[in-house]
């Protein structure tokens, strides 16, 4: 199995202020865990390239491109809402991120390779057409997904959300959008408190109670996801793969467990396997409690990878 995984130094160079959760220590964490414990001597590692405009304006109006451009500041922070800040490295950071899903969608859609793991910042799935919110800029995901359908030939792909909040910005970008399957669970009535009423036929929101613990999720996943998905029958799956629905993390109230993060993974690869020839293409999402954070990434990527 080819696998890659994708990085960039300016994931580490864009930072919100002092004690904000969605930090550059995330992807560090996760990057020294994963060369700790070898599962880099597994994959095949890249640079990820700046997205370019046409690539992000697939998924965002070129009005929101140019006004975000010209906020990037040269030295103090510019807030676009009360969590989501800019400094002088942010925008080359969100290209970046950006970019690398495209680069992931190309080696998986036609490079040989099976699967891909972006771990870049900022994340991308609140991240409207025209709007930056929750920590997001450019929709990482949903510019992958674009460019596997408009550069790639790719007909129909699946996007699995298991973040602990709702992708408010990608089911923006894609609702109505009948190549897509965008299927997700969230903890509901949490931020950006949307999803309840999904907003297109090809979006299958199941929201989570407070309190619920990963059994929640998994009969989610077997009763309403799994079938959704060999209906569709995608030719590749991406997964906005956030790890803030973990028992440890204190951005939500939902109790899964490291082991929840292997099962969602392990029939991902399963689907996958059987519809889309394996094709998986994940991005880092959300996920602030670091300890946990680098081990359920570990897992994530055990499965993806098919290390055990
Ligand atoms: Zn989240």
């Amino acid at each position: 199995m080819k696998a890659a995984y994708i990085s960039h130094p300016s994931s580490l160079r864009h930072e919100m202020g002092a004690g904000h959760p969605e930090c550059p220590d995330r992807v560090a964490a996760i990057a020294d865990r994963l060369l700790m414990r070898g599962v880099l001597d597994f994959m095949e590692s890249f640079e990820a390239p700046q997205a370019t405009e046409e690539q992000i304006l697939r998924a965002h109006e070129a009005r929101y491109f140019a006004e975000l451009c010209a906020k990037a500041p040269a030295g103090d922070y510019v807030h676009l809402d009360p969590d989501t800040a800019m400094n002088e490295h942010t925008w080359t950071a969100a290209l970046h991120a950006a970019g690398a899903a495209v680069l992931a969608t190309e080696l998986v859609g036609k490079g040989g390779f099976q699967r891909a793991f972006c771990n870049v910042r900022p994340p991308g799935h609140h991240a409207e057409r025209g709007q930056a919110m929750g920590f997001c800029f450019f929709n990482n995901v949903a510019v992958g997904i674009r460019h596997a359908l408009e550069a790639l030939g790719f007909e129909r792909v699946a996007l699995v959300d298991f973040d602990v909040h709702h992708g408010n910005g990608s089911e923006d970008i894609l609702a109505g959008d009948d190549r897509v399957l965008m299927v997700s669970t969230f903890q509901s009535r949490l931020y950006p408190f949307s999803g309840a009423v999904p907003r297109g036929a090809n979006m299958l929101n199941v929201g989570l109670p407070a309190y619920s613990t990963g059994d929640a999720m998994r009969s989610a996943v077997i009763d309403h996801w799994l079938p959704a998905i060999r209906r569709f029958a995608p030719q590749m799956i991406f997964v906005s793969a956030g790890f803030d629905a973990h028992r440890d993390d204190d951005m939500s109230h939902l109790g899964w467990a490291d082991a929840d993060y292997a099962w969602v993974t392990d029939r991902i690869v399963e689907v996958a396997d059987e519809v889309a020839q394996g094709r998986v293409v994940s991005m880092l999402e959300g996920g602030y409690d670091l300890p946990s954070l680098a081990r359920c990434v570990e897992l994530h990527l055990r499965s993806l990878v098919g290390i055990g």
